[in-house]
Protein backbone atom coordinates (compact mmCIF):
# COMPACT_ATOMS: atom_id res chain seq x y z
CA UNK A 1 0.00 0.00 0.00
CA UNK A 2 1.10 3.27 -0.93
CA UNK A 3 0.02 6.92 -0.74
CA UNK A 4 -2.12 8.26 -2.98
CA UNK A 5 -3.93 11.49 -4.04
CA UNK A 6 -7.38 11.83 -4.62
CA UNK A 7 -8.83 13.66 -8.06
CA UNK A 8 -11.41 15.84 -7.80
CA UNK A 9 -14.84 13.88 -7.85
CA UNK A 10 -15.21 14.05 -12.21
CA UNK A 11 -19.38 13.25 -11.96
CA UNK A 12 -20.00 15.05 -8.71
CA UNK A 13 -24.04 15.32 -9.55
CA UNK A 14 -24.16 11.48 -10.55
CA UNK A 15 -22.80 10.30 -7.60
CA UNK A 16 -24.73 12.63 -5.80
CA UNK A 17 -27.76 10.85 -7.18
CA UNK A 18 -27.17 7.60 -5.90
CA UNK A 19 -24.82 6.26 -9.20
CA UNK A 20 -21.50 5.04 -7.48
CA UNK A 21 -20.30 3.32 -10.30
CA UNK A 22 -20.46 6.51 -12.61
CA UNK A 23 -17.63 4.67 -15.45
CA UNK A 24 -15.79 8.33 -15.46
CA UNK A 25 -15.84 8.61 -11.71
CA UNK A 26 -14.29 4.97 -11.67
CA UNK A 27 -11.69 5.94 -14.06
CA UNK A 28 -10.47 8.63 -11.95
CA UNK A 29 -9.72 6.10 -9.09
CA UNK A 30 -8.20 3.93 -11.12
CA UNK A 31 -6.09 6.54 -12.57
CA UNK A 32 -5.31 7.75 -8.87
CA UNK A 33 -4.21 4.53 -7.77
CA UNK A 34 -1.91 4.05 -10.88
CA UNK A 35 -4.40 0.84 -12.26
CA UNK A 36 -3.68 -1.05 -9.12
CA UNK A 37 -5.56 -2.30 -5.65
CA UNK A 38 -5.54 0.35 -3.15
CA UNK A 39 -4.99 -2.03 -0.50
CA UNK A 40 -2.30 -4.64 -1.61
CA UNK A 41 -0.78 -2.90 -5.18
CA UNK A 42 -1.84 -5.93 -7.29
CA UNK A 43 -2.51 -4.44 -10.88
CA UNK A 44 -6.19 -5.23 -11.67
CA UNK A 45 -6.11 -7.01 -15.42
CA UNK A 46 -9.46 -6.38 -16.30
CA UNK A 47 -11.94 -3.89 -15.40
CA UNK A 48 -14.07 -6.30 -13.96
CA UNK A 49 -12.15 -7.60 -11.44
CA UNK A 50 -11.63 -3.92 -10.26
CA UNK A 51 -14.81 -2.78 -7.51
CA UNK A 52 -15.33 0.49 -6.44
CA UNK A 53 -14.21 0.09 -2.95
CA UNK A 54 -16.32 1.66 0.37
CA UNK A 55 -13.40 2.55 2.93
CA UNK A 56 -16.08 2.56 5.51
CA UNK A 57 -18.54 0.02 4.24
CA UNK A 58 -21.75 0.20 2.45
CA UNK A 59 -22.45 -3.09 3.98
CA UNK A 60 -25.53 -3.54 6.23
CA UNK A 61 -26.29 0.05 5.73
CA UNK A 62 -23.48 0.83 8.39
CA UNK A 63 -22.59 4.03 7.07
CA UNK A 64 -25.59 4.93 4.59
CA UNK A 65 -24.75 8.04 4.19
CA UNK A 66 -21.10 7.53 2.76
CA UNK A 67 -21.95 5.37 0.17
CA UNK A 68 -22.33 8.33 -2.45
CA UNK A 69 -19.52 10.35 -0.87
CA UNK A 70 -16.30 10.61 -2.86
CA UNK A 71 -14.00 10.49 0.22
CA UNK A 72 -15.56 7.36 0.72
CA UNK A 73 -14.71 5.72 -2.18
CA UNK A 74 -11.53 4.17 -3.89
CA UNK A 75 -10.26 1.22 -6.04
CA UNK A 76 -9.61 -2.21 -5.08
CA UNK A 77 -9.34 -5.84 -6.38
CA UNK A 78 -12.32 -8.26 -5.93
CA UNK A 79 -10.22 -10.09 -3.11
CA UNK A 80 -8.87 -7.30 -0.69
CA UNK A 81 -12.79 -5.53 -0.99
CA UNK A 82 -14.14 -9.21 -0.07
CA UNK A 83 -11.83 -9.75 2.73
CA UNK A 84 -12.97 -6.32 4.39
CA UNK A 85 -16.63 -6.58 3.77
CA UNK A 86 -18.15 -5.21 6.06
CA UNK A 87 -15.55 -4.53 8.99
CA UNK A 88 -14.52 -1.51 10.32
CA UNK A 89 -13.65 -0.34 13.71
CA UNK A 90 -14.41 3.53 14.16
CA UNK A 91 -11.39 3.21 17.08
CA UNK A 92 -9.10 1.50 14.68
CA UNK A 93 -9.71 2.64 11.21
CA UNK A 94 -8.14 1.03 8.30
CA UNK A 95 -5.27 2.90 6.82
CA UNK A 96 -6.56 4.91 4.44
CA UNK A 97 -3.85 5.34 1.42
CA UNK A 98 -5.83 8.90 0.52
CA UNK A 99 -5.70 10.32 3.75
CA UNK A 100 -2.69 8.33 5.36
CA UNK A 101 0.88 7.92 4.83
CA UNK A 102 0.68 3.86 4.51
CA UNK A 103 4.65 3.74 5.11
CA UNK A 104 3.75 5.26 9.04
CA UNK A 105 2.12 1.59 9.62
CA UNK A 106 3.72 -0.67 7.26
CA UNK A 107 7.17 -2.13 6.90
CA UNK A 108 8.13 -4.69 4.96
CA UNK A 109 11.00 -8.02 5.39
CA UNK A 110 11.59 -9.34 2.54
CA UNK A 111 7.84 -9.86 0.67
CA UNK A 112 6.04 -10.45 4.40
CA UNK A 113 4.24 -7.01 5.61
CA UNK A 114 4.47 -6.21 9.14
CA UNK A 115 3.05 -3.27 11.07
CA UNK A 116 5.36 -0.27 11.89
CA UNK A 117 6.18 0.56 15.23
CA UNK A 118 3.40 -1.49 16.48
CA UNK A 119 0.46 0.52 14.69
CA UNK A 120 -2.93 -1.24 15.56
CA UNK A 121 -3.88 0.28 12.82
CA UNK A 122 -1.51 -1.37 10.67
CA UNK A 123 -2.28 -4.18 12.41
CA UNK A 124 -5.72 -4.66 11.64
CA UNK A 125 -5.46 -3.80 8.25
CA UNK A 126 -2.64 -6.55 7.35
CA UNK A 127 -4.88 -9.07 8.92
CA UNK A 128 -8.42 -7.84 7.70
CA UNK A 129 -7.48 -7.43 4.44
CA UNK A 130 -5.41 -10.39 4.52
CA UNK A 131 -1.98 -8.64 2.78
CA UNK A 132 -0.11 -11.12 3.56
CA UNK A 133 -2.33 -14.40 2.10
CA UNK A 134 -0.17 -16.88 0.52
CA UNK A 135 -0.94 -15.89 -3.68
CA UNK A 136 0.25 -11.81 -2.36
CA UNK A 137 3.23 -13.60 -0.54
CA UNK A 138 4.18 -15.52 -3.80
CA UNK A 139 3.69 -12.86 -6.59
CA UNK A 140 6.06 -10.54 -3.87
CA UNK A 141 8.77 -13.01 -2.97
CA UNK A 142 8.96 -13.81 -7.30
CA UNK A 143 9.34 -9.97 -8.01
CA UNK A 144 11.20 -9.34 -5.11
CA UNK A 145 13.95 -12.51 -6.09
CA UNK A 146 13.80 -11.26 -9.68
CA UNK A 147 15.33 -8.00 -8.04
CA UNK A 148 17.69 -9.33 -6.06
CA UNK A 149 19.14 -11.50 -8.91
CA UNK A 150 19.66 -8.40 -10.79
CA UNK A 151 20.94 -6.12 -8.22
CA UNK A 152 23.94 -8.67 -7.61
CA UNK A 153 24.52 -8.98 -11.56
CA UNK A 154 24.58 -5.22 -10.92
CA UNK A 155 26.89 -5.06 -8.47
CA UNK A 156 29.38 -7.18 -10.10
CA UNK A 157 29.65 -4.87 -12.99
CA UNK A 158 32.66 -3.61 -13.65
CA UNK A 159 32.38 -0.58 -16.26
CA UNK A 160 30.92 1.92 -14.07
CA UNK A 161 29.26 3.99 -16.15
CA UNK A 162 26.70 0.61 -16.87
CA UNK A 163 26.50 -0.34 -13.53
CA UNK A 164 25.49 2.99 -12.37
CA UNK A 165 22.64 2.77 -15.69
CA UNK A 166 21.67 -0.64 -14.02
CA UNK A 167 21.21 1.00 -10.93
CA UNK A 168 19.06 3.44 -11.85
CA UNK A 169 16.52 1.28 -13.93
CA UNK A 170 16.68 -0.90 -10.64
CA UNK A 171 15.51 2.61 -8.64
CA UNK A 172 12.44 2.77 -10.99
CA UNK A 173 11.47 -0.42 -10.06
CA UNK A 174 10.02 0.99 -6.82
CA UNK A 175 7.76 3.71 -8.59
CA UNK A 176 4.47 4.19 -7.57
CA UNK A 177 2.95 2.74 -10.78
CA UNK A 178 4.90 -0.55 -10.33
CA UNK A 179 3.13 -3.82 -9.36
CA UNK A 180 3.85 -3.98 -5.07
CA UNK A 181 6.16 -0.89 -5.09
CA UNK A 182 6.16 -0.63 -1.35
CA UNK A 183 7.57 -3.82 -1.06
CA UNK A 184 9.70 -3.33 -3.87
CA UNK A 185 11.28 0.16 -2.18
CA UNK A 186 12.10 -1.92 1.04
CA UNK A 187 13.96 -4.40 -0.49
CA UNK A 188 15.92 -1.78 -2.72
CA UNK A 189 17.00 0.20 0.62
CA UNK A 190 17.68 -2.80 2.16
CA UNK A 191 20.16 -3.50 -0.97
CA UNK A 192 21.75 0.33 -0.64
CA UNK A 193 20.04 0.80 -4.31
CA UNK A 194 17.95 3.25 -3.01
CA UNK A 195 18.09 5.59 0.39
ZN1 LIG B 1 -6.15 -6.00 -3.49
Amino acid sequence: MIRLFRPACPKPKELAAGNYKVPENKKALKVSAHEKCMYCESKISHIDHAHVEHIKPKAHGKYPHLEYTWTNLGYSCAICNGKKHDKYDEKTPYIDPYSDDPEEHLTFHGWIVFPRNGSERGELTITDVALNRAELIEQRKDRIEGLLRAINACFRTQNQSLKEAALRSLAQEAASNKEYSLAVKFALRAQEVIT
